[in-house]
């Protein structure tokens, strides 16, 4: 039998661990803007890796980002492959120039198998470029290659490299469930430009990318106001635009506009967190303890787990779901953000399809009761989450508007959203607009406009790829 004490008592404490009032917000907001502050003084400075993109210091210019100058001049066909988590995404853009932009796009998707996610680098890789490489062979009738000319690739990569150019990155370590071996250390886009070599596939790596990056580069193209991107999918991350001087850790620039995209790996922030036991379970337990930890907070990778592990003690020591613990129910990664967002949509009030994710996910029969129990789960981890994103992103807004009074407040600016997270889960997506308005406050959250901007990353890679092309 239910021991409805225990249950209670452990839903009230993480109701409270969790709890994200105002002053909690406004306390995260500001570390990030000063952890961003410390990793751009140097590298190691702090949490934040801070990571230049060397998207426009460059001196063939990516003016069609429009930092200094307004050329969108770019033509000819792009590929770019973008190597998120879950999947790989391919495409091909036919770019018009400024006058035509975009004439046409065609994209492809492939699921990553799992064990390749465990594999080493040369597996991984060439998965990836024979996947690139029967995409390439499709015929397509807008798409076609200037004479003489080799294919080239803007290749998004999300996961954080140390650039060294805007066509090289050293992989600094795997996150998101990846542990490819041999990769760490070593420049990605050497790893993709071989296996494209063994592949046979007639192609080059023009510009590597930030997923984040790429997103902002691909939002710009049709907006000048957008300042900020951000990624909330399997994974986490958000990037910036930077003036160049407020950058003590970078050399010497080329950027005639005096500003380049900052990549902030934010999934690494950790400072003044409210974080709970079944969080530092979950960590405990990871392939990257101590890693991640924001990440580990508000990603579509894990809310679905830590909902999960509560449940799971709800049931030990409160007997949720009656006395058998089912496998399923002790399974890592059995639940997961989709199954949790679908429960989040029951509107019918003997919540019959919480029951059914219950079953088939987690293998509990469950009554009404403990039904509400999980929504209560559900809507907690899935409001810290989304609230504690919307606190970064406002951390993002106020250090770039203290730097320069006006920039930011005094205008339009565009925060530019993508990944799987912000796009199929509404509640999430209101409770960090909620966040956003609270912290910003009615006056200055008018000025502030979060757009979806879907698949944004990879017409931005393509973008990048033609702005550095080799035959420019
Ligand atoms: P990536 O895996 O490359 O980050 P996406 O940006 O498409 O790719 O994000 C996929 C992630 O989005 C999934 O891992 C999951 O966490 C989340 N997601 C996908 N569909 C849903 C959904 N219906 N509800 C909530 N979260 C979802």
């Amino acid at each position: 039998v239910r021991s409805a004490s225990a249950v209670t008592q452990i839903l009230t404490k993480l109701q409270k661990d969790c709890a994200t009032p105002l002053p909690i917000l406004r306390h995260v907001a500001d570390a990030m803007a000063n952890d961003m502050r410390a990793g751009l003084a140097f590298d190691g400075g702090s949490d934040l890796k801070m990571i230049l993109s060397y998207v426009d210091s460059l001196r063939t210019g990516v003016d069609f980002v429009r930092f200094g100058g307004d050329e969108r001049d770019e033509k000819g066909l792009f590929y770019a492959l973008d190597l998120r988590g879950t999947n790989f995404r391919v495409l091909r853009v036919q770019l018009g120039g400024q006058e035509r932009r975009v004439i046409a796009t065609e994209s492809e998707q492939v699921p990553i198998p799992q064990e390749l996610m465990c594999a080493t680098s040369e597996e991984l890789f060439d998965f990836i470029a024979s996947g690139l490489a029967k995409f390439v062979e499709k015929k397509g009738g807008e798409f076609c290659l200037l004479p003489g000319r080799k294919r080239e690739l803007g290749f998004t990569f999300s996961f954080p490299v140390k650039q060294t150019s805007i066509d090289s990155g050293i992989l600094i370590n795997w996150t998101k469930g990846f542990a490819v071996s041999g990769t760490p250390g070593r420049d990605v886009v050497a790893c993709l430009n071989e296996a494209m070599r063994r592949q046979g596939l007639d192609m080059q790596v023009s510009a590597l990318v930030n997923d984040a990056v790429g997103t902002l580069a691909g939002a710009r193209y049709w907006d000048d106001d957008v300042m900020v991107a951000v990624i909330l999918g399997t994974g986490t991350n958000a990037c910036y635009v930077e003036r160049t001087d407020a950058i003590p850790k970078m050399a010497a620039s080329n950027s005639q506009s005096g500003t380049t995209i900052v990549n902030t790996e934010w999934g690494a922030f950790s400072t003044g967190l409210p974080l709970t036991e079944f969080d530092e379970e979950m960590d405990a337990e990871s392939i990257n303890p101590g890693e991640q930890i924001f990440e580990k907070t508000i990603s579509g990778m894990y809310l679905g787990e830590i909902v999960r592990r509560v449940l799971l003690r709800m049931t030990e020591t409160g007997s949720l779901f009656g006395s058998s613990i089912p496998e399923k129910l002790q399974t890592p990664f059995s639940l997961r953000t989709p199954h949790i967002c679908s429960m989040h949509q029951e509107r019918s009030s003997d919540l019959e399809a919480v029951g059914s994710v219950l079953y088939n996910e987690a293998g509990v029969d469950s009554d009404t009761e403990a039904r509400e129990i999980v929504l209560e789960v559900c809507d907690t981890i899935v409001k810290r989450g989304g609230r504690l994103a919307g606190a970064g992103i406002v951390g993002i807004l106020e250090k770039m508007e203290e730097d320069t009074k006006g920039r930011i407040f005094g205008k339009r600016t565009v925060v530019a959203m993508d990944g799987g997270l912000y796009e199929n889960y509404p509640e999430y997506r209101k409770y960090l607009q909620d966040a956003v308005m609270e912290l910003l406050g009615p006056e200055l959250s008018e000025k502030v406009v979060m757009e979806h901007s879907k698949d944004g990353s990879g017409i931005g890679a393509a973008l990048l790829a033609a702005a550095n092309s080799k035959y420019r």
